[in-house]
C-alpha cells in the first residue's frame, strides 16, 4: 500500500514558521497583537477593498455580515443550492430562512434568473458563491435590488471584468481554512468598502465593545477574533499570495491537459471570468464518477466527489421553492483530485495513472455486459 495522498495540504514555509515563533514570543497569542492589523492590511490590498476584519472562520464571517446587516427572524437570504453548506448554516444561525436557489449550467454560480424569481418582500439579502474560484454574475446579481454578499471563500485570487475576487457585492468573506488557497488554519475575514459595516461587524466579533471603549457592550456581541498567532501564520501566507494561487492554477490546467484524452472534462467558465482553482474538479457521468472515486481511493488518493445539493439534505431541503436540477446535476456528476499549491508532477503524474487506470476497467466491464 502506498502513502495516502490527501485531498489537499497547506503549503507552509520558512517564514510562516518565523512569524509564529516571534507572535509566540511576544506573548501576544489572543486576538489583540500587531499581526491581525499586519494581515487585515495585506488581504485588503489583495482585494482592493478599503476594510478587511481578520475573524476566526470563514463560517463566522458569513454569521457576523448577516447580523451586522440586521438579517434575523422573518428574514429570507437566496443561496446557492450547489455549495459547501456554511453558508445556508450561517442563516438559520442568525434565525433568518435560507431559500435555495438553483445555479447556472454557464458556469454552476447562483443564477440570476432563478434568484430574481425567488425575490420576496422578506429577501433581506442573496449570498453568492464563487464556487470553485469561479466568480459569480456580480453585475447581474446587482439588480436584484437586494444586499449582496459575496462568499469568496474557495475564490482567492479569480478575477471579473479586472476585478479580485473578494471586491464583489456589498461585503465579502474568505475563508483561511487549511484547505484553501491562503490559510491561517482555521480563519476567515470579512471585507468591505463601507466603513459603517465594517465598523459593525468588529463591534459584533468582539463582545459589542470598540477598542476605544472597554467593558461598554452596545450589543450583546460574541467573540469572533482572529488571534495574533493565526493571524502571523496568515501574514506570511498573505506575503505568497499569487505563489499560492498560481500553483494551484497550474496544477489544475496540468490535470485538465491529462484528463481531456481520457474523455474527462472540466467545469465550465463564463466568458469575461478568470477563475483561480480550490480543487481540480473532474466532470464526467454519475456512474464514472463513483466508479473513479472509489478506484482512487482504494489506491490511497484522497478523491472525493463533490458535495451534495443542498435539495438533497434532509436538514435544508424544505428550503427550495423550486426544484434545482442543474446543482443535483453537477453535484452527482463531479469529483475532486488532490489539489494543493506545491503538489508536485510526480504527485499530478500519480493521480493521473490512476484515473487512467480506472477509466480502462470501466471500458473493459462495460464491454463484458
Ligand atoms: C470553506 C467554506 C466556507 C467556510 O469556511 P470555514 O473557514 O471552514 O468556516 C464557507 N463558504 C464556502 C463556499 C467554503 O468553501
Amino acid at each position: 500500500m502506498s502513502v495516502w495522498m490527501p485531498l489537499s495540504r497547506p503549503t507552509l514555509g520558512p517564514q510562516e514558521e518565523r512569524n509564529v515563533a516571534d507572535a509566540l514570543s511576544s506573548g501576544w497569542i489572543s486576538g489583540t497583537g500587531p499581526y491581525v492589523e499586519r494581515f487585515e492590511a495585506a488581504v485588503s490590498a489583495h482585494v482592493g477593498r478599503g476594510h478587511t476584519v481578520a475573524v476566526s472562520s470563514g463560517t463566522t464571517a458569513l454569521e457576523l455580515v448577516l447580523a451586522a446587516l440586521g438579517v434575523g427572524p422573518g428574514d429570507e437570504v437566496i443561496v446557492p443550492a450547489l455549495t459547501f453548506a456554511a453558508p445556508a448554516a450561517a442563516v438559520c444561525t442568525v434565525g433568518a430562512t435560507p431559500v435555495l436557489c438553483d445555479v447556472s449550467s454557464t458556469d454552476w454560480t447562483l443564477d440570476p434568473a432563478a434568484a430574481a424569481a425567488l425575490v420576496t418582500a422578506r429577501t433581506s439579502a442573496v449570498i453568492a458563491v464563487d464556487l470553485l474560484g469561479h466568480p459569480a454574475d456580480y453585475s447581474r446579481l446587482a439588480s436584484l435590488g437586494v444586499p449582496v454578499i459575496e462568499d469568496a471563500a474557495q475564490a482567492h485570487g479569480a478575477v471579473l471584468a479586472g476585478r479580485p475576487a473578494g471586491s464583489f457585492g456589498d461585503i465579502s468573506i474568505f475563508s483561511f481554512h487549511a484547505n484553501k488557497a491562503v490559510t491561517t488554519g482555521e480563519g476567515g475575514g470579512v471585507c468591505t468598502d463601507d466603513t459603517e459595516l465594517a465598523d459593525r461587524v468588529r463591534l459584533l466579533g468582539n463582545h459589542g465593545m470598540t477598542a476605544e471603549r472597554p467593558y461598554w457592550h452596545e450589543v450583546a456581541g460574541r467573540n469572533a477574533r482572529m488571534t495574533n498567532l493565526t493571524a502571523a501564520l496568515g501574514l506570511a501566507q498573505a506575503e505568497r499570495w499569487g505563489e499560492l494561487v498560481a500553483g494551484r492554477m497550474r496544477a489544475d490546467a496540468r490535470y485538465g491537459i491529462g484528463l481531456a484524452p481520457l474523455g474527462l472534462g472540466t467545469r465550465p467558465v463564463r466568458v469575461g471570468a478568470s477563475p483561480s482553482c480550490w480543487l481540480h474538479t473532474v466532470v464526467t457521468d454519475p456512474g464514472t464518477r463513483d466508479l473513479l472515486v472509489s478506484a482512487l481511493r482504494r489506491a490511497s488518493i484522497d478523491a472525493r466527489a463533490v458535495w451534495p445539493a443542498l435539495t438533497e439534505l434532509p436538514r435544508y431541503r424544505g428550503f427550495a421553492p423550486h426544484t434545482c436540477p442543474v446543482a443535483e446535476q453537477v453535484s452527482r456528476s463531479c469529483a475532486w483530485l488532490p489539489t494543493w499549491s506545491d503538489i508536485t508532477d510526480e504527485e499530478i503524474a500519480t493521480v493521473l495513472a490512476e484515473v487512467a487506470t480506472g477509466v480502462e476497467e470501466l471500458r473493459l466491464s462495460a464491454r463484458d455486459l
